[in-house]
């Protein structure tokens, strides 16, 4: 598992941190701030998958910076198999284009049925408009599915009804690669926390729950592309309060 960075872009408060109800370190937040843009290249075998793709060409200076760095690391963008998309939000589909034409042309695209009917119904979003680019590439499953062995696609509805987490298990234990369940650390402990374009935010609340309580029970690793870099941590629970504990790495790019 690799984790790289596309870069940050920046947020409002009122957008990125509804649902706060009178948290007090909520309340503490500036009204503008920067929010890092994780993304996870798995290497299974002699196969590359990558989830989600970034901003790409999309946005500004600050972000788009996946390419650069999975050739850095000596991953062109050719060699990649798969193409995982967790949901149609552009921070995680501009990537998929690149000069007009797929970004990466060798990979079998993957995204839910469920968010590519939510995606269709504003046609003249940039979102679709890209998802569009990919199409013959593109494969929609309707429900979980193992897309090799051990790597997982699961349904994790609420941020949009399509959302996937990616659930990877392998011999050191099990991954959850969360992707937009949660949007920053302090998430895990007030699940009421959303972008104010949740689409359903009392299925999100619902999602975030189970998530965290399986997750901190079975003690797996998350990664939330949106936590400061890497974004790799685990949930705990101390004094009947759970909480993020992150793995603290210092490196452009990580090698699990
Ligand atoms: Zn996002």
């Amino acid at each position: 598992m690799m984790i790289f960075s596309d870069g940050q872009f920046p947020v409002t408060k009122d957008f990125f941190l509804a649902g706060a109800n009178g948290d007090r370190e909520v309340e503490c937040f500036p009204d503008e701030f920067e929010v890092a843009l994780n993304v996870v290249c798995l290497q299974i075998g002699s196969k590359y998958i990558l989830i989600d793709t970034g901003f790409g060409e999309t946005a500004g200076q600050e972000s788009g910076h996946l390419l650069t760095h999975l050739n850095q690391s000596g991953i062109h963008r050719h060699m990649i198999d798969y193409v995982v998309l967790s949901h149609s939000h552009l921070d995680h589909t501009g990537g998929l284009v690149k000069n007009e034409k797929p970004a990466f042309p060798n990979a079998v695209h993957i995204m839910s049925k469920k968010e590519w009917l939510y995606s269709e119904q504003t046609p003249d979003s940039r979102e679709f408009k890209v998802i569009n680019k990919v199409l013959p590439l593109l494969i929609l499953i309707e429900e979980d599915t193992e897309i090799v062995p051990g790597v997982w696609l699961k349904h994790t509805p609420g941020h949009t009804p399509g959302h996937l987490t990616v659930e990877v298990r392998t011999n050191h234990g099990v991954y959850l690669i969360t992707n937009d369940v949660f949007n920053i650390p302090h998430s895990i402990f007030n699940t009421s926390l959303r972008v104010v374009l949740e689409e359903d935010p009392v299925q999100g609340i619902r999602t975030r729950n189970q998530l965290i309580q399986s997750a901190c029970e079975k003690q797996v690793f998350i990664h939330s592309c949106h936590f400061p870099y890497p974004g790799l941590g685990m949930i705990e629970n101390k004094n009947s309060r759970y909480q993020w504990k992150p793995i603290d790495v210092y490196h452009d790019s990580l090698d699990i």
